[in-house]
């Protein structure tokens, strides 16, 4: 039973899906205008990590993310690039798509795009202002906050603070100064020069960031889908936005669960370019690798702030070292047949079983990463006692299996299967350990020599000796 914490309730509840073992999910993707930077992919990360579990727990799991390429940002900043608005968002898309591949990041099922998708933003603010929830003023159309008695519920926000009339254009305003936004804007000259209009019937406008996502959800998935998700800066105003037009427009449910992850914070403090503590995904991706990033991110819990620094990364790497030298002992062990059984192997088995539950428990706790992590540990622990004590193949194979699926879940260790070694190394490697239990050191040398060659190295531990690609 899998239990999320529900932001419209402030509490976990109990997930059931609209249809039974399907599960339709719609995530605020980027806005393509400049390299996103690690906070962005903390919350990309999040939701990819809930689609996983999902999965894991036997869901088939329908995600939509969006791309925002044409909003204020995007035409600011493709002007000052000297760029058109499409030429410069393409270019931010791909930055964006080579992200999501360093961090293993599972593609959706669809990546709509803003400007693919206008005429149903037009529809949906037609819908609105013909039931008296949206006005046109100056060739714009602002959403008309009075009229939906539900606004702020998202967000908490104090609905005395609401000024009737009084509208903004801005897409991104203060949470103590909720206004009528923007659902259509009025596209300016140098606007109109450059290409980016639509023809309506108030006239050449553009869409406001909001109106995307309503129209961009709706036409994914109908009236109504089972989970939103989005770092916690969306809640106000963009998701309350999201919630007033859609149910505005078709009196129904928008969304049954509101899924949002906390902010990823540096040394204390929040990221910013002028205080130079802003990193982009590549630069700290060339400095750990990317698994080691996507262990980072993962390894705290979703709805809590993670604070990078230095101290922390370097934590993570040591305790990411830990899990994938137990896979490579686990996967040489699996080479050695040996079936022999041991009189620990019923104890193991009975011990792997009780970590999988606890695994699968705390991933079913609103993504306790956590704690699911510290199963993944003792799943390690286990495993290298085992590997000293007996080595029953069997018995190897399960926790082999059970040290996948773990990774799997968390998305790590996906590019180690390619390593594979090959059947002449292997063979190499028993004829070296065949006379250096002889004694012949000479032949153990050469042999360990003609693996070097091959681009392979044997290292000698108290567990046996490990092949590893240099
Ligand atoms: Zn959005």
């Amino acid at each position: 039973m899998l239990k999320l914490y529900n932001t419209m309730e402030r509490k976990k509840e109990v997930f059931r899906p609209i249809n039974e073992g399907a599960v339709a999910i719609y995530a605020c993707g980027p806005t393509v205008y400049n390299m996103p930077h690690i906070g962005n992919y903390r919350s990309f990360l999040m939701t990819d990590n809930l689609r996983r579990v999902l999965e894991y727990l036997g869901y088939k799991v329908n995600l939509v993310m969006n791309l925002t390429d044409i909003d204020d940002k995007t035409i600011r900043d493709s002007k000052k690039a000297g760029m058109s608005l499409k030429g410069f968002t393409e270019k931010y898309t791909k930055e964006f798509f080579r992200g999501l591949d360093m961090l293993n990041i599972k593609r959706a099922s669809s990546y709509p795009k803003a400007t693919g998708n206008v005429k149903d933003m037009i529809s949906l603010t037609k819908k609105l202002v013909d039931k008296g929830m949206a006005y046109e003023k100056g060739g714009s159309v602002y959403f008309r906050i009075s009229s939906f008695k539900d606004y702020g519920r998202l967000s908490k926000i104090d609905l005395g603070k609401i000024k009737i009339g009084a509208s903004v254009d801005v897409d991104e305003y203060e949470k103590d100064n909720p206004q009528d936004f923007a659902l259509l804007k009025s596209s300016s000259e140098d606007e109109i020069e450059r290409g980016i209009y639509y023809e309506s019937p108030w006239g050449n406008v553009r869409p406001g960031w909001h109106i995307e996502c309503s129209a961009m959800a709706m036409n994914a998935f109908g009236p109504t889908l089972d989970i939103h998700t989005g770092g916690v800066d969306l809640i106000f105003p963009h998701h309350e936005n999201e919630i007033a037009q859609s149910v505005g427009a078709t009196g129904k449910t928008f969304v049954k669960y509101w899924v949002h992850g906390e902010h990823l914070i540096v040394g204390g403090e929040k990221m910013s370019k002028s205080k130079g503590n802003y990193f982009t995904l590549p630069e700290v991706v060339e400095k750990y690798g990317g698994d080691v990033v996507r262990y980072m991110f993962i390894s705290s819990h979703y709805r809590k702030q993670l604070d990078y620094t230095d101290a922390f990364a370097q934590n993570a790497k040591n305790n990411y070292q830990k899990l994938k030298e137990t896979l490579e002992n686990l996967r040489f062990a699996l080479k050695e047949k040996d079936s022999k059984s041991y009189p620990k192997d019923k104890e193991t088995l009975k011990a792997l079983s009780k970590i999988r539950k606890k695994f699968r428990d705390a991933l079913s706790n609103d993504l306790d990463n956590p704690e699911a992590i510290k199963a993944f540990h003792e799943l390690v622990h286990l495993a290298n006692k085992y590997l000293r004590a007996g080595k029953n193949s069997s018995v190897l194979k399960k926790m082999h299996a059970l040290y996948r699926e773990f990774a799997d879940v968390l998305g790590l260790f996906s590019k180690v299967k390619d390593e594979k070694i090959p059947e002449n190394i292997l063979n190499l490697a028993e004829e070296r350990e065949l006379a250096r239990k002889k004694k012949d050191w000479q032949k153990s040398d050469e042999l360990r020599e003609i693996i070097r060659e091959s681009g392979y190295i044997i290292q000698d531990s108290h567990d046996g000796p490990k092949i590893k690609i240099v």
